[in-house]
Parts: structure tokens; C-alpha cells; sequence
């Protein structure tokens, strides 16, 4: 699971840097510290109560319920912001926000991106399997069966067996 800091603990970006690396993403909405943080597309709609630009009072848990179900929602909806946003957060990046040690959002983002990882290395495996399914049925020197919508048109060039969508 991706470690979670708390930007409060820091002067400058290069201090957080210096501290952690330079694997670090902030996960919050636009602010001024830390000389400008850019949002991110997975900064939390659902506001904790200490929150500047609170919209309700949550409870860090009702907090972080609402938010798994908007990303689930966002992830399933194909949002390219949200979806780019998670693709971008490997194994080993930290997540920055402001509520370490209090439970947030970013144990959410983390578990999605993992999620997500898997997910998208099972469907890439599964259909490099069917493309080397579709290579032993279909020879090149026997007419190719009309490309599958979608991923597999191209096949069985294996460079073209990538997922494309
Ligand atoms: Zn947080």
C-alpha cells in the first residue's frame, strides 16, 4: 500500500522531496502551500470537517465511505481524469495530503490504484492468451478470421496485442 504523509510536516515541495523522493503526488484540491500545489483529479469532493472549503461536516469515516463510493462511480463512469490520475500512482508513490494520521481519502485512492494495476495487468494477460489462441488457429498463411472489435484487430502481430481500450 502507497505510504500517506501529511504535508503539514513541510516547508517547501523540495522538503518533501528531499524527505520521501521524488515519487510523491498530491491528492488535494489547488492551494497556495507549500509554494503551489496543483489539484488533483482525485482531491476528495467530500470535505472533512476541518476542511478549508468544507461542504459538510463528515466524520472522517462517513468521509471516506462517500468518497469509495464517488471514485468507484468515477472508475466505473471511465473518467479519463480519474482514471490517468490512478494510473499515475505506482507501487512505491507517496500520497500527499493534510490529514495523516487522521484516516482519509488517500487510503481509498490507494487501494484503487492497486486495484486498478491488477486489473489492468489480468485483462493485458488475458488477451495476449487469446492472441496466442488466435495465432494457433489462424496460421498466417490461412485467411485471418475478421478481427474482433477492439483490442485484438491487428492480431496475431504480437506488437499490436496490446490493449487499446
Ligand atoms: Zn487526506
Amino acid at each position: 500500500m502507497n505510504e500517506i504523509i501529511n504535508l503539514g510536516d513541510y516547508e517547501s515541495k523540495a522538503d518533501v522531496t528531499r524527505d520521501v523522493g521524488p515519487d510523491w503526488q498530491y491528492m488535494g484540491h489547488p492551494t497556495p502551500a507549500l509554494g503551489g500545489l496543483k489539484g488533483s483529479a482525485l482531491a476528495t469532493p467530500f470535505a472533512l470537517g476541518e476542511a478549508a472549503t468544507r461542504t459538510a461536516e463528515l466524520t472522517p469515516h462517513d468521509a471516506t465511505a462517500r468518497y469509495r463510493q464517488w471514485l468507484w462511480a468515477q472508475m466505473r463512469g471511465h473518467d479519463p481524469g480519474v482514471l490517468e490520475a490512478l494510473r499515475a500512482i505506482g507501487p512505491t508513490t507517496v500520497l500527499a495530503c493534510w490529514c495523516d494520521p487522521t484516516p482519509c481519502y488517500c487510503q481509498v485512492i490507494a487501494r484503487a490504484a492497486l486495484w486498478l494495476r491488477k486489473q489492468e495487468v489480468a485483462v493485458a494477460s488475458d488477451r495476449a492468451e487469446r492472441c496466442a489462441t488466435d495465432r494457433a488457429v489462424s496460421p498466417d498463411s490461412a485467411p485471418r478470421p475478421k478481427p474482433r472489435r477492439g483490442a485484438l484487430a491487428g492480431c496475431p502481430a504480437s506488437a499490436s496485442c496490446i490493449p487499446t481500450g
